[in-house]
């Protein structure tokens, strides 16, 4: 099977494995050897990673590696969500595979650490296959897509690989795969030129959503003409992922522990695959019923709150979700991008003095509400008609609005330093009087990194206070 195949596999109907106890894995068994990584892909959820860097143990490398063997797995990839030539000993561990018979071992690296000794030491070892991961074919791209300046590298570690691979007369394949985004969609056909002759495959896949970690991905990141809704996702029925601490995950690259099913330091490989936690997830995947995890971001392309499936093997990240990481690379290339536009309201009447603001905002990029908790509007209006959660669903479903966040007081700076917003939208209203303070704070921190503030024309004629006035007095 070519690497076309098995990337088509991995989305491919497999309704044969579609129950909650799938046969063990023959192929797809990933160990994550290290989680260290020394590249900073824009796309890659490793650059909000917050979960420990580690590595392997021997002793849990050649454990899982001889239980997935003896229960019928054949084909190990050695990465996850790491680089692999970080790891010291993955010659050994090759070779470890080899022996024991695996008849397919490969990795996924960037290249950009596979200097010549190191490629003959995998290569010696016995590795079947080396794919390097090139997000762009030219320098400068590369550089802003992989946050480092190693396309030039890179390039040399891949030529060196073909001269290694005649050299030595071993037979394993070298691939090449292009994580396409909207900024590189554009570059397909230069890969077959600038590479030509240097890889006996190149794959390209359309950068998605990271196993639901980079929900901003498609808002910033994915193919213009992408327009993929769902995605069918077959690891829980058909992949075995291990990571550094030993931990047997349904996902593949899981950032932050979030899909862990089971602690191999304490049950075996088989235990965990047919385990109680693994059986539950099937059954969630089998009644799509996945909300509250994170492979609900992940299959259905959305942003939503997500537990771990074991909170004791877990990372906590407050910060998973948040996008102005990514933003700021974009806009430090000096790329163009959907800005974020940041718009606090009470919103308990909804009236044509909202809708103003919010097509004022939505037409200078994607807006998120900033909406004040009933504590906060306590602080400078009367009690709200609606409580939050009944005005957060209002402006859930409001054309214009697209995510609504709780604004837990009437000081802005919170919710701005948290954001960091592009652009602040707000009425002319608080230019005078007592909101004139907290306006000048707004605008001297959305300053500090450049963003802007926009004041369209409070409505007049329109007010909340008014209408409640009247709805009083007509009672
Ligand atoms: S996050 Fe869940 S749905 Fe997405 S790829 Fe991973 S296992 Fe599949």
């Amino acid at each position: 099977m070519d690497l076309q195949e098995r990337v088509a596999l991995k989305k491919a109907d497999r309704s044969d494995l579609y129950t909650l106890e799938p046969p063990f894995p023959s192929t797809n068994f990933l160990l994550e050897l290290s989680n260290a990584c020394n590249h900073k892909c824009l796309f890659c959820a490793h650059q909000k990673m917050k979960r420990k860097v580690g590595k392997m143990s021997p002793e849990m490398v050649e454990s899982v590696l001889r239980q997935a063997y003896e229960l019928g797995t054949r084909e190990v990839g050695m990465y996850a969500t790491g680089e692999p030539f970080i790891v010291p000993e993955l010659p050994q561990y090759i070779k470890l595979a080899k022996d024991i018979g695996y008849t397919y071992v490969y990795l996924t690296s960037n290249g950009s650490l596979a200097t010549p000794e190191r490629i003959r030491a995998v290569v010696d070892a016995g590795v079947d296959s080396v794919k390097f991961s090139i997000n762009a074919p030219e320098r400068e791209l590369y550089a802003f897509i992989h946050g480092h300046d190693d396309f030039g590298k890179v390039f040399e570690h891949l030529v060196y690989l073909n001269q290694y691979r005649k050299e030595s007369g071993k037979n394993f394949k070298i691939y090449i795969t292009g994580i396409l985004t909207r900024y590189t969609e554009h570059t397909r056909d230069d890969y077959f030129k600038v590479f030509d002759g240097l890889a006996d495959q190149i794959v390209f896949k359309d950068v998605y959503n990271q196993g639901g970690y980079m929900p901003e991905i498609d808002h910033l990141l994915k193919c213009t003409y992408d327009t993929e809704q769902t995605r069918r996702c077959n690891l829980p029925f058909d992949a075995l992922c291990v990571t550094c601490e030993g931990y047997l995950s349904v996902e593949n690259a899981d950032f932050e522990n979030m899909l862990i099913v089971a602690d191999l330091n304490k049950v075996s490989l088989k235990e965990g695959w047919y385990g109680e936690k693994m059986k539950e997830v099937r059954r969630m995947f089998l009644n799509d019923c996945l909300e509250g995890t994170l492979c609900h971001g992940c299959v259905h392309h959305c942003q939503s709150p997500a537990k771990p499936l074991m909170p004791e093997y877990a990372t906590e990240n407050p910060d998973i979700f948040l996008d102005w990481p990514v933003r700021e690379r974009i806009k430090a290339a000096g790329k163009p991008y959907t800005k974020l536009v940041y718009v606090p309201m009470a919103a308990d009447i909804i009236h044509p003095g909202h809708i103003n603001i919010i097509k004022t905002a939505a037409s200078l990029g994607r807006v998120m509400v900033g909406l004040f908790s009933d504590d906060a509007i306590r602080t400078y209006k009367p009690e709200p008609y609606m409580d939050y959660d009944q005005r957060k669903v209002v402006l859930e479903n409001l054309k214009g609005v697209d995510v609504v966040v709780e604004q837990a007081e009437k000081d802005y700076e919170a919710n701005l330093r948290r954001y960091r917003p592009d652009i602040m939208v707000h009425g002319t209203d608080w230019r005078e009087g007592p909101l004139a303070a907290v306006r000048q704070k707004a605008f001297d921190i959305m300053a500090e990194w450049g963003g802007t503030i926009v004041e369209p024309e409070y409505t007049q004629g329109v007010s909340s206070s008014e209408f409640k006035r009247k709805v009083r007095e007509s009672q």
